[in-house]
């Protein structure tokens, strides 16, 4: 199903494409979704015709080669981004991986920002170790670092905002600053996503999500996006063909499905978790709230002018150390202790026992993440629910 395209009407907006964006193939029952393929392959009437598949000039070959749930997903995804393309992978992590794979050769050299999800962090160390990629790290936010280690890199890999801090990065000057080496510039964009900023129009060159997060926004399903210019869609189509990093038919159906409610789920979410950041900012029962539309976060000026509307996830600070945000964490009732973000559940963690328990302690004060942090993903849940589970976990555990 595709919005009609009549050239005296406006464009439909990002909500709208959400909902019909995406050509699905024609459906002769007239069912308003897409049905759900469920095969492996696909029967052809003459050698041709399924050659002219196999060269991927016709829809339809074979599975691990695309069909038609998987092409409903990439063409909303890239209408929600303003992109040429997409292409969907079976996880955010066979994403990175494609990116990495696709546009780093042997001894060839990335710059990564050391905000970065660990998973990815991990990779590029395993990607060093076992085919000579070699990583340049950067702090966030240093740009005179950043242009001192651009020349002669091939890729610059970055995320925004980033997990716990909600640092937000400065697009249009990272980008200027890769472009003028040459450098192509991927940004993980998992934590905001398309309904609340769109960095190809801040200049990067590869957009890639962790769709198991927001995109997908029910907590039931794994999977990742990467969208940009079709050169370069072209070029992980092939990576995810030779290595086999696709989804199945089913899960991409759930995708489609979820994809519909994006924006009203998320603007929904990122609004409750505004109020909540506005509410714990002036609470005396806790020491700090990072969040970007909070004026007083530091890239809060970023954010504004790089059109970030919004963020679901908040970071807190308790005070107290590891003992006291552990006690609030295991005290919350509606809010479950869980690794993960963007579902319609709230959730809870504590990065320096998850994401970031890999990090030595300097490493983690360099980052600013000090034992004491809570991170809160929040869901659909009404939020004065969720004050009242916060503020009681809070008043439990002085
Ligand atoms: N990027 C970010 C920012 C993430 O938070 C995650 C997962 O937590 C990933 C990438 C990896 O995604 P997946 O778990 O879908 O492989």
């Amino acid at each position: 199903m595709s919005v009609p395209d009549d050239p005296r009407r406006a464009p439909p907006r990002p909500a709208t494409q959400a909902v019909h964006g995406g050509a699905g193939p024609g459906e002769p029952t007239g069912a308003v979704t897409t049905p759900v393929y469920r095969t492996s392959t696909h029967r052809f009437a003459t050698a041709d015709d399924m050659l002219a598949a196999a060269r991927g000039e016709r829809p339809g070959f074979y599975t691990r080669y695309g069909g038609p749930n998987f092409r409903v997903v990439e063409q909303k995804h890239a209408l929600l981004h303003g992109a040429e393309d997409s292409v969907l992978f079976g996880s955010g992590m066979a994403a990175v991986a494609a990116v990495l794979q696709s546009f780093v050769a042997t001894g060839q050299r990335v710059v990564a920002l050391r905000d970065v999800y660990g998973g990815t962090r991990d990779l590029l160390g395993f990607l060093g170790r076992q085919s000579g990629l070699v990583t340049t790290w950067v702090p966030t936010g240093d740009l005179a670092a950043l242009e001192r280690a651009l020349p002669g890199a091939r890729l610059l890999w970055a995320e925004s905002p980033t997990n716990p801090m909600l640092r937000v990065l400065d697009l249009p000057a990272l980008c200027a600053a890769a472009r003028r080496h040459g450098v192509l510039v991927a940004l993980d964009a998992t934590f905001a996503g398309p309904a609340l900023q769109r960095p190809l129009l801040h200049g990067v060159d590869l957009v890639m999500e962790s769709a198991t997060k927001s995109l997908g926004g029910h907590s039931d399903l794994l999977a990742g996006l990467v969208c940009g210019r079709a050169a370069h869609v072209a070029t992980l189509r092939t990576t995810r063909k030779l290595l086999g990093g696709i989804s199945d038919p089913e899960t991409a159906w759930l995708l489609e499905r979820s994809l519909k409610t994006l924006h009203a789920r998320v603007e929904r979410q990122a609004a409750s978790a505004l109020e909540l950041a506005r509410r714990l900012a002036a609470d005396r029962r806790v020491v700090r709230v990072l969040h970007p539309l909070l004026p007083s976060h530091p890239d809060h000026e970023v954010a504004r002018r790089t059109g970030l509307s919004g963020c679901g996830v908040l970071t807190v600070a308790v005070g107290g150390g590891l003992a006291r945000a552990r006690a609030v964490a295991e005290r919350l009732r509606l809010v479950s202790h869980a690794a993960s973000l963007g579902g319609v559940e709230s959730l809870v963690s504590l990065p320096v026992l998850t994401s970031h328990a890999m990090f030595t302690p300097a490493e983690r004060a360099e980052a600013g993440i000090g034992d004491d942090l809570l991170r809160l993903s929040v869901g659909l849940e009404d939020v004065e629910d969720l004050w009242a589970d916060l503020a009681g976990a809070l008043d439990a555990t002085p």
